[in-house]
């Protein structure tokens, strides 16, 4: 029932976000709100709230709650901003998003699952939400530049038209590194032309097609 996924929700928050540091009460209540469980299949429906990734079919995943957050909670995203997220996957990452305000322009190579990320997100009447179907590795040229960019498939390098598709001042974070071993979570920046480039977290993503 619609009500107990709201308590497995409230449970998910306190028990695998606060206690692991994630303070952004707007990140926290998006949390809270959007229904991750609609973005999973639905055999897989009570596991949503569990604190782990999830199969979503072609051999690609849901990432786990709490790197959801994460990747959010440091991107400091406000009303208006304009985001790039390269894999949508079931679309909830860019729910997230897009309950927080944010302009949300999202690429999925493989059309099924694009597909099926449109339909929930339009049946939750999410409508600040753009799909494009294809390869992403060069971002979305005609919509550049952004405020952030998300990436939940990781490349084994930081793909350069990413970085010049981000406007000054902006955050990119993305997973990076060999397939089979250890990624790190990267947190980049653009200042005075500048880029700084800082290694948050190991991770375990999918691999981003090139
Ligand atoms: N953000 C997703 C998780 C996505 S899993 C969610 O919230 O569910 C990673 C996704 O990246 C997969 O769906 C995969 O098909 C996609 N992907 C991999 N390489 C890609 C590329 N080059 N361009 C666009 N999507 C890509």
């Amino acid at each position: 029932m619609a009500q107990d996924f709201e308590i497995l929700r409230n449970i998910m928050v306190e028990k695998q976000l606060k206690t692991r540091d994630i303070k952004s009460e707007t990140v926290l209540n998006a949390m809270r709100i959007v229904p991750r469980h609609l973005f999973v299949p639905k055999n897989l429906q009570n596991s949503a709230y569990n604190d782990s990734p999830l199969q979503i079919g072609l051999r690609q995943t849901i990432s786990q709650p709490y790197i959801v957050a994460f990747m959010t909670e440091q991107l400091e995203l406000a009303p208006g901003m304009k985001i790039l997220e390269i894999g949508t996957g079931s679309g909830y990452q860019a729910a997230i998003l897009a309950y927080l305000g944010c302009e949300v322009y999202t690429i999925e190579l493989l059309e099924e699952l694009g597909a099926g990320a449109k339909r929930v997100l339009s049946e939750l009447g999410y409508n600040n939400i753009k799909i494009k179907y294809g390869n992403g590795y060069s971002g979305w040229q005609d919509e550049a530049p952004f405020d952030a960019i998300i990436v939940t498939a990781a490349p084994e390098k930081i793909p350069e038209k990413l970085i010049e598709q981000l406007k000054e001042g902006g955050k990119i974070i993305l997973p990076v590194g060999p397939i089979h071993s250890v990624q790190f979570l990267k947190f980049i920046t653009k200042q005075d032309k500048r880029i700084i480039e800082k290694d948050l977290l190991p991770v375990r993503f999918v691999p981003m097609v090139e």
